[in-house]
């Protein structure tokens, strides 16, 4: 296993649309790993491919329940909803609050390339959806309803 650099606000690759998972093979699994070790290393709650140059849908994920790994994750159904402080490892130090649903279920393929479905609450339905959208290019930022100021960020700790 290796860390892998986490790229940063104004990388171009975060921008991005990912291609699909096809193949399920050591390569990807060492990938995985990586990925998994980077966010564990960073004290992350979740990382995507783009997030370490890697332009394919997978993500990893640990809300605090277990590593979850997720290969061409869609979201299935929504419900409910939770308003709070929202950050991303590729822009360290900043917070925005940002509107989630409570509870989300989601379809993915596991490393092996087997289907299954996974249902988060709260912190995990947050990650969910915060993973999937880098997967679009689409970040916390574009969603925030404000961004915090460091200042409130001393408040909260
Ligand atoms: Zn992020």
């Amino acid at each position: 296993m290796a860390i892998r650099e986490i790229l940063k606000d104004g990388d171009e690759t975060l921008r991005k649309k990912c291609r699909e998972v096809t193949e399920f093979n050591p390569r990807l699994w060492q990938l995985l790993d990586d990925m998994a070790e980077t966010m564990y290393a960073a004290d992350g709650a979740g990382l995507a491919g783009p997030q370490v140059g890697i332009l394919r849908q997978v993500v990893v994920i640990d809300a605090g329940e277990g590593l979850i790994e997720l290969m061409n994750p869609t979201i299935l159904s929504t419900s409910g909803m939770q308003e709070g402080a929202e950050g991303c490892l590729s822009f360290p130090g900043e917070y925005g609050i940002v509107r989630r649903p409570m509870k989300v279920r989601v379809k993915a393929q596991n490393r092996n390339g087997e289907w299954f479905e996974a249902e988060g609450e709260g912190l995990l339905a947050r990650a969910f959806c915060h993973e999937i959208d880098h997967l679009s290019g689409r970040l916390f930022k574009d969603l925030a309803v404000r961004m915090l100021q460091p200042r409130e960020l001393e408040d909260e700790e």
